[in-house]
C-alpha cells in the first residue's frame, strides 16, 4: 500500500494499481480504503472441522488452545486463500505463510488468492440435445467467450475462457468472458448463445435449460448400448425396437444382443449409415429432438421394409435413448407402420430407460495455470515448487477443496467449483480472474525449496484477529491438510 495523497491510498494488489479514496472501494472492489488503511473487505475464510461435527463453536483461540507456541497442535481448522488477499508484483512473499502440525510433522500452508489471466472453465452439460457443431463459438451478450469442443458419453461440453477471449479481443469481449467466469465459478447461472445451435442456461450443479427447456435427465448410454441392455427385457413381447440415438443408432433384430436372443429378422431398413450389425450412424441430423437429432417423427428414418421378410402384425417399439420420446407401431396389409397405444407390458421398458438416466446437470471446471505471482509468493526459486508439486511433496487445494494438476510442465489445475466454498471467486479489470490458492507441504521440503522461512507464522497469530469466518468443509471433499505429515505414499 502506498498513500499518494492526503486522503487517497494507492492498492497495489494488482497491476491496475488504484487509487482509492476514503470510504471507497478499487475498482474490482475486493479493497477498500476504510479510515486510511487499505483492507480486503470480503471475509478471510478459514475451514473448522468442529462445526461440520456439529461440535459447539468456540473461538477460536480457545479451539486451538493447545497451540505450543511456534507451530498449531490440532488440524481443526484450515486457513483458505478466500479473502486472504494477493500481493503484487511477483516477488513479494504471499499474503499468508501458516505453520500447523499434523501427526507430529510440522507443516506450512502457503496461502494466495492468485490472479489468473490463464484461465477458463470446461463445461460438461449433462444432454443429449445437440447444442451446436464442434468449434463453434459460444457468446454471451453478443461477444464471443468460448467455444463447443468434444462431446463426451451422454454430455456436450463448452470450453470457456482462456487467454485469447480474456486479453487477445476488443476490450468489451474479455470484460463479457470474464464476467461469466466469475458467474460460473460462483455458482450462478450464465445464459451462452451457440452460433447456429441452442440458447442453453448453465449453473453449475444444477440441470441445464436448453431452448428454454429444463433438461432433466441424461440418456443411460448410446442407441446400442440401450439395445444391449434391454434385449432381454423386450425379448418375446415386441417384434423390433429401435433405439434412436444422434450418435448410435440401435436395431434389436440385427444387433449381437438380438441374434443372441434369437430374435427373428423383420426386414426392417433404417436409413443413414451401417456401422456394425445393428448399430448405424447419422440416421438423421443433429437436433434437440428424438435422441439429439432433429426428427419429430421417427418413421422419418426408416425405408420401407423388406416384403420378403416382414409380415402384417409386426410389432415395433421406437424409443429415444431417455425414454422421452417414444412410439409404438404394427405393420398393417401394406406393410406400412400404424402407431397404436403402447401395450402395458413394453410400458415398463420405456419407464426403466428413464429410470436408469441419471438426472441431467451441469459440471463447471475452473482450470488455470499457476504462473510467476504465484509460484514466486511461494519460493524464491519458482521451478523448485512446480518439481515439488509434481513429486507429490506440496499438495495443492483450491479454497480447501481438492484439484487435478495435470502432468507435464508447470502446475496447470482444475477444480470442481462445486466443491469449493461459496463465492471463491473475484476478479481484476485487466481483465483476469482471481481464484483462492492453497500449497502445503512438510516445513522441511519448505525450507529445502528456498520458501520465505522467516515469513512463516502460527495458525492462532491468525484467528486472533476478527474479519474471519469459519464454515464447515464439505463432506465430499479430503480434509485439505494431508495426514502422514504428507508424505509421499509409497
Ligand atoms: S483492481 Fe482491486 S486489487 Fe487491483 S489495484 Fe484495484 S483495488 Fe487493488
Amino acid at each position: 500500500m502506498q498513500r499518494m495523497s492526503e486522503d487517497a491510498i494507492r492498492c497495489d494488489a494488482c497491476p491496475v494499481l488504484c487509487y482509492i479514496k476514503p470510504g471507497r472501494t478499487g475498482a474490482c472492489d475486493r479493497y477498500g480504503n476504510r479510515d486510511g488503511q487499505l483492507v480486503r473487505l470480503d471475509p478471510h475464510v478459514v475451514l473448522d472441522r468442529a462445526r461440520s461435527r456439529g461440535d459447539s463453536v468456540v473461538p477460536f483461540l480457545d479451539a486451538e488452545r493447545e497451540w505450543d507456541g511456534s507451530i498449531v497442535k490440532g488440524p481443526e481448522t484450515f486457513i483458505t486463500a478466500i479473502g486472504a488477499g494477493t500481493t503484487y508484483p511477483d516477488y513479494k512473499p504471499a499474503p499468508f505463510i501458516i505453520s500447523s502440525e499434523v501427526e507430529g510433522v510440522d507443516m506450512v500452508t502457503v496461502v494466495t488468492e492468485g490472479i489468473f489471466s490463464y484461465c477458463g472453465v470446461k463445461v460438461k452439460i449433462d444432454t443429449d440435445r445437440h447444442l451446436g457443431p464442434e468449434r463453434n463459438l459460444v457468446r454471451v451478450k453478443g461477444e464471443p467467450v468460448g467455444h463447443v469442443t468434444t462431446s463426451e458419453y451422454g454430455s456436450q461440453m463448452l470450453s470457456l475462457g482462456g487467454v485469447r477471449h480474456l486479453t487477445g479481443g476488443s476490450r468489451n469481449e474479455g470484460n463479457v468472458t470474464c464476467e461469466t467466469l466469475l458467474d460460473l465459478c460462483n455458482g450462478k447461472a450464465a445464459d451462452l448463445e451457440i452460433d447456429d445451435g441452442a440458447t442453453v442456461t448453465v449453473q453449475a450443479d444444477k440441470p441445464p435449460i436448453v431452448n428454454g427447456a429444463l433438461e432433466e435427465r441424461m440418456r443411460v448410454g448410446c442407441g446400442s448400448a440401450t439395445i444391449g441392455m434391454f434385449a432381454k427385457q423386450w425379448f418375446g413381447k415386441i417384434d423390433e425396437v429401435v433405439v434412436v440415438d444422434d450418435h448410435i443408432t440401435g436395431v434389436l433384430s440385427e444387433h449381437q444382443a438380438g441374434k443372441m436372443l434369437e430374435v427373428p429378422e423383420t426386414g426392417i431398413k433404417l436409413k443413414g449409415r451401417r456401422s456394425t450389425p445393428g448399430r448405424y450412424f447419422k440416421v438423421a441430423e443433429p437436433g434437440t429432438a428424438w435422441g439429439g437429432t432433429n426428427i419429430t417423427d421417427p418413421l422419418s428414418i426408416l425405408a420401407p421394409f423388406d416384403a420378403n421378410v416382414a409380415w402384417k402384425g409386426l410389432r415395433l417399439l421406437m424409443v429415444s435413448t431417455t425414454g422421452e420420446h417414444y412410439a409404438y407401431y404394427e405393420l398393417d396389409d401394406t406393410l406400412q407402420p400404424r402407431e397404436v397405444e403402447l401395450p402395458a407390458e413394453l410400458r415398463v421398458s420405456v419407464e426403466r430407460i428413464k429410470e436408469n438416466c441419471e438426472p441431467a446437470l451441469c459440471s463447471v471446471l475452473f482450470m488455470g495455470g499457476a504462473g510467476g505471482s504465484l509460484r514466486a509468493g511461494v519460493t524464491e526459486n519458482p521451478v523448485k515448487l512446480t518439481r515439488s508439486v509434481r513429486e507429490s511433496l506440496t499438495r495443492v487445494t483450491c479454497g480447501g477443496a481438492p484439484v487435478y494438476v495435470w502432468p507435464g510442465g508447470g502446475i496447470t489445475l482444475m477444480v470442481d467449483v462445486s466443491r469449493m466454498p461459496q463465492n471463491a471467486f473475484g476478479y481484476v479489470p485487466t481483465p483476469a480472474l482471481v481464484a483462492p490458492i492453497e500449497f502445503t507441504l512438510r516445513l522441511a521440503d519448505y525450507g529445502a525449496l528456498g520458501g520465505y522461512v522467516e515469513r512463516i507464522r502460527p495458525v492462532a497469530s491468525l484467528l486472533e484477529d476478527n474479519g474471519r469466518v469459519r464454515v464447515s468443509p464439505r463432506p465430499e471433499n479430503p480434509w485439505p491438510l494431508p495426514s502422514h505429515g504428507g508424505k509421499p505414499k509409497p
